[in-house]
């Protein structure tokens, strides 16, 4: 019999990489999703024939309810999230309640059809390094207490603690994986690193002159979503469920971001090409993120495969194809 597997979230980037691994491997995947049939949805099913969406909504708790019980799933992953750290100070309430509260509910749907069914389900959720905000410790390991510091980082830190309550209480397979920062070209035009690659590759063809930033000196440790969505199955795995961070214990500032991209499309001298907008600054900062994930590596047996100056051109190449083939109409 195939294993069984609900996403939430599954149309943003790292669900469209687990929906692939995990049909891949012989998964019948269930994807949760918002009841609007809107256009990233369309796509997604488009792209993902073989996925099975189900209407629900992290806010209702009813709704898990029922999409758990018509999934009937051995594993869970819990990847929806309002997850744009600037706007979750706009939406401070509505990030706690669906990034935060969405955490409680699934986790509540999840011990109640385990214990109406019978049946075991072992249950991922999606924690954040940005739970360490003003990092207590360089780099960031499991241990290292978290600081958050946005609105999303706090949501985050109660659905992290919510996970490991439910394992403690109930018993529950369920493990968190405070992930780096991971990108990809599926990633949102919002985070910059799409944000850049998008941006670099209109400038090589034509279609703008700059790109406007906020911070430059802002530094993260970025790994590529593929890696990560194996790392998140690779937890489900286990005997026993742990919390794992997963990282590539590199870090790299915007402005190296920059170098890479821009030398991808033949620019060695970017300065011309970038304006600074305070608008994109953020009213508290993190710190210097950088993960040591040295118990995923020797636990799960997790590398991260795609290295920094790959997963740029990668982005950036995704990118100047993806512009032409607009621009071409
Ligand atoms: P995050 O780590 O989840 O917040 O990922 P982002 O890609 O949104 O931001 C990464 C870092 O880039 C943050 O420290 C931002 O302050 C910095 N940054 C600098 N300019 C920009 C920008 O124009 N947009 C975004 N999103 N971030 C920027």
């Amino acid at each position: 019999m195939s294993k069984r597997a609900l996403i939430t979230g599954i149309t943003g980037q790292d669900g469209m990489y687990l929906a692939e691994l995990l049909h891949e491997k012989g998964y019948d995947v269930f994807g949760l999703v918002a009841g609007q049939n809107n256009l990233r949805t369309q796509l997604f099913t488009e792209s993902h024939p073989y996925v099975e969406m189900i209407s629900g909504n992290l806010l209702d708790l009813m709704s898990l309810i029922r999409a758990v019980a018509h999934a009937k799933p051995d594993e869970v992953y819990n990847l929806g999230a309002l997850s744009f750290v600037a706007s979750s100070w706009q939406n401070a309430r509505l990030t706690s309640d669906v990034t935060g509260g969405g955490v409680l509910n699934i986790l509540e749907a999840i011990h109640f059809f385990q214990d109406s069914s019978g049946q075991d389900v072992r249950f991922y959720q999606a924690s954040s390094s940005e739970m360490f905000g003003k990092a207590q410790q360089v780099p960031q390991a499991e241990s290292t207490p978290f600081w958050p510091r946005s609105p999303y980082g706090v949501a985050k830190v109660y659905g992290h603690y919510m996970t490991i309550n439910y394992r403690e209480s109930y018993g529950m397979h369920a493990s968190s994986g405070v992930l780096f920062n991971h990108e990809s070209p599926y990633r949102g035009t919002e985070f910059v690193t799409r944000k850049i690659s998008q941006s670099v590759a209109r400038i090589k063809l034509g279609l703008q002159n700059t790109v406007t930033l906020g911070n430059l000196d802002a530094q993260r440790d970025w790994g590529f979503a593929g890696d990560y969505a194996e790392a998140m199955w690779l937890m489900l795995q286990q005997d026993e469920a742990d919390d794992y961070v997963i990282a590539t214990g590199e870090t790299h500032s915007i402005r190296d971001l920059l170098d890479i991209a821009f030398d991808e499309i033949g620019v060695s001298e970017w300065h011309d090409h970038v304006d600074i907008n305070p608008a994109f600054v953020r009213p508290a900062e993190v710190s210097l993120l950088v993960g040591d994930s040295s118990k995923a590596r020797d636990k799960l047996g997790w590398r991260p495969k795609v290295g920094f100056d790959e997963l740029v051109r990668m982005m950036v190449r995704h990118d100047v194809d993806d512009q032409s083939k607009r621009a071409a109409g």
